[in-house]
């Protein structure tokens, strides 16, 4: 039977003269699910995701989204994607307010949305703040309710946790998942730390050297790594590695994380 995509990605690549930023990549990423696109620096993550959105034009191979070819020339596909990419900062010298009012209109969003994502995302404290006077973790949060405002089908996030502190992480955790499991929105992020996604994904893929290098169920890639890793580390290191993941249960707890939450991990 085949599988409804959300994203489908067939031997993609870009070069820039001699490097291979992605190197024949396939993806497909059902809808409905949460994809973990999972690589150290400099693996080919960003540029994956500024191909899938369109923002570039790969030096081969074909990309769809929500079953359109991202190379064709209508682009309404577009707005049933919210997307966070590092470029696609708010402009500093709105508000907060102004910046998702502007989006709204530009979305044609539901004149509450923006309340409602100002509430979502606990900017109510900066909404008439200039949005380039914020700190870099209110940034993420603003980039993330223009993202969700629309209430698109399919979200597209590079590195949605960079610069939110672990109670911030915790809560946009909350809101994916919610969003996935209340809503049926499709979540691709990327992420060059492991935590972020094996909390959040049904699925991860590890790109490395612009390449898929596994891909799998997060319980299955975590039994693999069981396996690998067996007898890999001495009793203390494990010791250490408990002892760090409660102090930062914690460290959650004492700075007002939902404790449920934290508990979900
Ligand atoms: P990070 O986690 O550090 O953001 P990433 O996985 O997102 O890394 P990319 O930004 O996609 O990695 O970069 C992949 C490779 O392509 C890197 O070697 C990078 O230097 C190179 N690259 C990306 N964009 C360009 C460009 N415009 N010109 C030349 N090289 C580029």
């Amino acid at each position: 039977m085949a599988v409804d995509l959300a994203i489908r990605a067939r031997d993609v690549r870009k070069e820039y003269g001699a490097v291979h930023a992605v190197d024949g990549l396939d993806l497909a990423v059902h809808r409905g699910e949460i994809y973990g696109f999972l690589g150290r620096n400099g693996a080919g993550k960003t540029t994956t995701i500024r191909m899938l959105l369109g923002l570039i034009r790969p030096t081969a191979g074909v990309v769809e989204v929500l079953g359109h070819d991202v190379a064709g020339p209508r682009r309404e596909w577009l707005r049933r994607v919210g997307f966070l990419v590092e470029s696609a900062s708010a402009y500093p010298n709105l508000t907060v307010r102004e910046n998702l009012e502007l989006h709204r209109r530009l979305t044609g969003a539901p004149r509450r949305s923006v309340e409602e994502q100002i509430e979502r995302l606990d900017l109510g404290a900066y909404a008439t703040r200039r949005a380039g006077t914020l700190s870099l973790g209110n940034k993420q949060r603003l980039s993330l309710a223009r993202a969700l405002l629309h209430s698109p089908e399919l979200l597209v996030l590079d590195e949605p946790a960079n610069g939110l502190d672990p109670a911030g992480i915790v809560e946009v955790r909350e809101l994916l998942r919610s969003a996935a499991r209340d809503h049926g929105v499709t979540v691709f992020m990327s992420s060059h730390i492991l935590a972020e996604v094996a909390h959040l994904a049904d699925r991860i893929g590890i790109v490395h050297a612009g390449r898929l290098v596994e891909e799998a169920p997060r319980d299955v890639l975590a039994q693999r790594a069981r396996e690998y890793l067996a007898g890999a580390f001495t009793e203390q290191q494990r010791q250490d590695a408990l002892l760090t993941a409660d102090l930062e249960r914690y460290f959650l707890a004492r700075t007002g994380a939902d404790a449920e939450a934290v508990d979900r991990g």
